[in-house]
């Protein structure tokens, strides 16, 4: 039994160790696949129990900075796995807030496009939520959530041949919400930041347009903590990172064309 748990907790190891793409050593056993389908669950979940914004004018700015900005990701990082399609929404919602879902869902609160001042400032978070899911943070996050025993469970279910989505929750005893909804550690939080920035930067958005959109939410969150900030770094932590790395999102930024979606 002991040799059996051995194996096992070896096979674990060596079939979920992997580095992000920033080269952090992380553990994410979760198939693809059954994360995609739950991202999806939880979004159409989300999208009713919500106000969508319909207004042509917003959706359109959104998506353009969307598009852009994975188009970017594609080149910036070609090894990341990329999702098969990518899906933004906005949400009527006056948190300045945005929110990453595996399988490529983005949300993004109304409240964001009031304090973001231009296209760069909106990229930035989206970007930043880009990067979650291209990192593959929610499957790190839930393989966490799901310890050590599950994860060996999965590693069995792993090698059959058809895996569903509800044989792992039915197996494990979880709920769909279960490890999408946590909030992100703060080491995936600034792999997000830096990720996001390089590719903004790569997107022909003015990476300098970051450091002004974290200073505009540190303002906005005044003596009450904003829900993104609850669950974020501390901000002048993060501008100070942000900065730092603008030596090297600046060069890049300027050797691609300025992105165009003002409209
Ligand atoms: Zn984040």
């Amino acid at each position: 039994m002991k040799s059996l748990l051995l194996i096992l907790v070896t096979v674990t190891f060596l079939t979920g160790c992997q580095e992000s793409p920033t080269g952090r050593n992380r553990l994410a056993l979760v198939p693809d696949a059954v994360l995609a389908d739950m991202g999806q669950d939880s979004f159409e979940q989300i999208k009713q129990q919500s106000t969508v914004i319909t207004r042509p004018d917003v959706n359109r700015l959104v998506q353009c900075i969307t598009e852009a900005l994975v188009s970017a990701a594609d080149t910036q990082y070609p090894e990341a796995p990329m999702p098969q399609s990518w899906e933004v929404a906005v949400f009527e919602n006056a948190t300045p807030n945005a929110f990453a879902l595996p399988g490529g869902k983005i949300g993004v609160h109304s409240g964001l496009l009031q304090l973001a001042e231009n296209q760069a400032q909106l990229a930035t978070v989206i970007g930043h939520e880009i990067a979650h899911v291209l990192a593959d943070h929610g499957n790190e996050r839930l393989t966490q959530e799901l310890g050590l025993q599950a994860g060996m469970l999965l590693v069995g279910l792993f090698t059959e041949s058809e895996i569903a989505e509800g044989q792992i929750q039915q197996a494990l005893g979880i709920g769909a919400q279960l490890g999408i909804t946590l909030p992100f550690s703060r080491a995936h939080e600034k792999e997000a930041d830096l990720m996001g920035l390089e590719i903004m930067a790569r997107a022909g958005f003015e990476p300098g347009q970051s450091v002004r959109l974290w200073q505009n939410m540190a303002r906005a969150s005044g003596a009450q903590p904003l829900e993104f900030l609850s669950t974020h770094p501390n901000h002048d932590s993060r501008i100070a990172s942000l900065q730092n790395q603008l030596a090297v999102a600046r060069p890049v930024f300027e050797t691609v064309p300025p992105a165009n979606c003002q409209i």
